[in-house]
């Protein structure tokens, strides 16, 4: 095993009432697991990123064979966007962001709620399952940005802060068809400090983009 199933840092249940234990449960264990397993399971036919980290991994996918690289993008792709989305969720999430962030988010959107009803819009009308960021842009500048499947703004150059999966199997359970409804509750359990940690560690690391040479 190369990489492993990274624990929730809560329980199931602390995020209700917004998004259930249940879909919780079932997302963790099951879908960030089967990325994991099916990770691990490619990665035992690319010697070359065995016991790497999941940035290196997607940064050397030209040094997969051909036959798994495609499984390693999708999954290691998968392992990474859920890692980064249980970690931006809190029970004592949601408010706004603190100074040096919110004042990043009202230059680059006007207003905080400029920036939430934007990313509501883009995520709300993405087509079929995917992703909606906020993304760091080349030139530091905070832009929203979506990707299908298990893909990732990293793969374009754009380091992710903040992300919202729109795969029916985030909120299927608990509110069906009606995908603004999850939205409208992501906006209470946003751990704003991590996503303020999160971009603190690309200025830190300097930008590193994941490129995708399929
Ligand atoms: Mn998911």
């Amino acid at each position: 095993m190369y990489i492993t199933l990274p624990d929730l840092p809560y329980d199931f249940n602390a995020l209700e009432p917004h998004i259930d234990a249940l879909t919780m449960e079932i997302h963790h264990d099951k879908h960030h697991g089967g990325y994991v397993n099916k990770l691990n399971a490619a990665l035992e036919k690319a010697p070359a990123l065995q016991g790497k980290s999941i940035e290196d991994i997607l940064l050397s996918l030209e040094d997969a064979p051909e036959e798994v690289r495609t499984a390693i993008c999708n999954n290691g792709g998968g392992h990474y966007n859920h890692s980064l989305f249980w970690k931006i969720l809190s029970p004592t999430g949601g408010g706004k962001p603190s100074e040096t962030l919110l004042s990043m988010i009202e230059n680059s959107f006007d207003s905080f709620e400029g920036f939430k009803e934007r990313f509501t819009n883009i995520a709300t009308t993405l087509f079929g399952s995917g992703w909606t960021w906020l993304v760091v842009d080349d030139s530091q500048k905070l832009t929203i940005s979506t990707s299908p499947n298990q893909d990732n703004p990293a793969m374009c150059g754009q380091i992710p802060i903040l992300g919202i999966d729109l795969w029916e199997h985030a909120y299927y359970l608990k509110y069906q068809n009606r995908r603004p409804e999850y939205i409208a509750a992501f906006w209470n359990v946003i751990k704003w400090d991590q996503v303020a940690k999160n971009l603190e560690n690309i200025r830190i690391k300097g930008s590193r983009t994941v490129s995708s040479r399929m």
